[in-house]
């Protein structure tokens, strides 16, 4: 039996480690002038062009062009489907200890490949070098962990057993798996998906992000080198409308895991529930959504400690995780004072390449995000309290801003920015900052930072979210330590990284059988 432990994070304080990430990050450099990476559509393990191709560029530095991504079209989808139909059944039929091996193989791969893996996600999306490394470490880990899982459900149970029948419990696949991922954690969620629907023998179509195809293609590639047969797992990169909605409606996928936001979720969710004549299976959807996440700080907190974990949470990622802190609720006359420390620590924050080391806020992923969270800011409805003159490099950066008391009905206040913006608000009791906290319809994540054990008490029976997190920053949740995924309008699904999810990737089924035949009675 193994028993799982987290993937280490690469140590950066370390020459050699500096050094062999630099590395790979030249020779990215230096491929895509010479062999720019290419993401293919995967279909029965062969690499196909397709006429719709697309250029990725660094958001960190624009002007390059990363790689080309090549779009699959409905014919694609089709094709994709019907060999995952056709290879169901034997993949369903190798053993759990099988298929938990060839995880464990992929996450070897991706330990021989982490810094490889590393330099793809910091030029795609642009996340700096330790965020990038806790996303492979995560993907490593999703894939250790559910191989332990899987062949812990693979076990048959007996349910309870009487003299004269028999009773046993199995998990069943579901069927074809649609896994349809955000470029937010470009490695870990699209691997997290597609491996724990996988593992439990479910053949996959999976399609990426838009803008992270090219890891998503390096994924593909460790899947098939570590073993999963060919027809069993397709790479579908495309347009949501087009690739995600046509998977989402085809009465053929069984199921559907999803992560991303809300509004696409909530029209899968709808799609998948309509049926077609004949259609065989009514298909199950894990739908993990955005969230719009408080952190709470009384006037009992360690200002120190509550600075540093909001703005870890706030802008780590340029705030481009479903589980970053844009609200900050203060308690107390402590306020202005806190905003001016917290603001001054903001704005010392360094913006810069995500492929330099040093920089700890990195661009926003594209131009879209860019223009929109710009747009946002051109009115902000509140105090900017962070600098707004500082050296910009060019590229889709937007720095780390604070915008004090904006109107409880504002859509700052209320909606997902996913970047790099904090809303704040000053209360008078703890009493009212949980209320107002709660007064969401997402529940992802959530903080609190307190040194007085009653409100330590009271968050925890009454800040209802998915993570709550007490005395610490909100973001970074790990495999099977904080098995991760909200609740309300966050998400229906049951958390990602932990002992329940693979159970939504199978079907239960009991079998009786009475085993009193030709007059043989057992001893009783
Ligand atoms: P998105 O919803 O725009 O896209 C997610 C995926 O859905 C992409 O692959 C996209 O191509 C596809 N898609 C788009 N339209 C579609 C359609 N009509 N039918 C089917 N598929 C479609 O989200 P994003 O910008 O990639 O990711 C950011 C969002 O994801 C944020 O809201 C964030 O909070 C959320 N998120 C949630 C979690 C979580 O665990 N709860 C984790 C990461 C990100």
């Amino acid at each position: 039996m193994n028993f799982f432990k987290n993937e280490p994070f690469t140590d950066f304080s370390l020459s050699h480690n500096r050094a062999a990430l630099q590395q790979a990050l030249d020779a990215f450099e230096e491929g895509t002038k010479t062999r720019p990476s290419v993401a293919k559509i995967l279909i029965s393990g062969v690499a196909r062009d397709s006429k719709e191709q697309h250029p990725r560029e660094d958001p960190s530095c624009p002007s390059r062009i990363l790689g080309t991504v090549h779009y699959a079209t409905l014919d694609h989808v089709n094709e994709a489907l019907t060999l995952a139909v056709e290879a169901q059944p034997s993949w369903a039929a190798t053993s759990w200890g099988e298929r938990a091996s060839i995880l464990r193989r992929a996450a070897t791969l991706m330990r021989t490949r982490r810094h490889q893996l590393n330099a793809i996600i910091i030029s795609e999306v642009g996340k700096p070098w330790k965020e990038a490394d806790g996303d492979v470490a995560e993907a490593i880990d999703f894939c250790d962990y559910y191989a332990e899982q899987a062949e812990r459900l693979g076990k048959n149970q007996v349910t309870s057993n009487i003299p004269g029948e028999d009773n046993y419990f199995y998990y069943y696949p579901r069927g074809v798996a649609a896994v349809i991922a955000p470029w937010n954690f470009p490695l870990a969620i699209a691997v997290g998906m597609t491996v724990a629907a996988l593992v439990c023998g479910n053949a996959v179509a999976l399609k990426p992000a838009e803008q992270s195809s090219l890891i998503a293609a390096a994924f593909a590639q460790i899947l098939l080198e570590a073993g999963v047969p060919p027809k069993v797992f397709s790479l579908l990169p495309g347009a949501g409308e087009v690739v995600g909605a046509a998977l989402v409606a085809d009465p053929r996928v069984a199921l559907i895991c999803f992560t991303g936001s809300r509004a696409v979720g909530l029209q899968i969710l709808s799609s998948a529930t309509k049926s077609i004549p004949d259609q065989r299976t009514i298909k199950k959807v894990i739908a993990e959504l955005g969230g719009k996440n408080a952190i709470i700080v009384d006037e009992d907190a360690d200002e120190d400690e509550a600075i540093r974990g909001i703005l870890s949470s706030a802008f780590g990622f340029a705030g481009q995780k479903c589980s970053a802190c844009s609200r900050l609720i203060v308690v107390g006359s402590h306020y202005d004072r806190f905003i001016t420390r917290l603001s001054e620590a903001a704005d010392d924050l360094i913006l810069g390449l995500a492929s330099d080391s040093s920089s700890v806020v990195g661009p926003v992923v594209d131009i879209e995000a860019f223009e929109r969270i710009k747009a946002l800011l051109k009115s902000p409805p509140g105090t900017v309290t962070t600098k707004s003159q500082r050296t910009i490099p060019d590229g889709y950066f937007i720095p780390p801003t604070i915008i004090k008391d904006p109107p409880l009905d504002s859509s700052h206040w209320r909606e997902e920015i996913f970047g790099p913006v904090l809303s704040t608000r000053n209360v008078r009791t703890f009493e009212e900052a949980l209320s107002l906290a709660m007064n969401s319809p997402y529940a992802l994540t959530g903080g609190v930072y307190s040194r007085n054990p009653d409100h330590l008490h009271l968050a925890k029976r009454q800040f209802r979210v998915g993570n709550l997190y007490l005395n610490r920053g909100i973001t970074g949740a790990l495999v099977g330590r904080q098995p991760f995924g909200g609740g309300k309008m966050s998400g229906v699904g049951s958390k990602a990284g932990g002992p329940d999810y693979l159970l939504q990737f199978v079907e239960p089924h009991c079998i009786t059988e009475n085993t009193m035949r030709r007059g043989f009675v057992p001893e009783t």
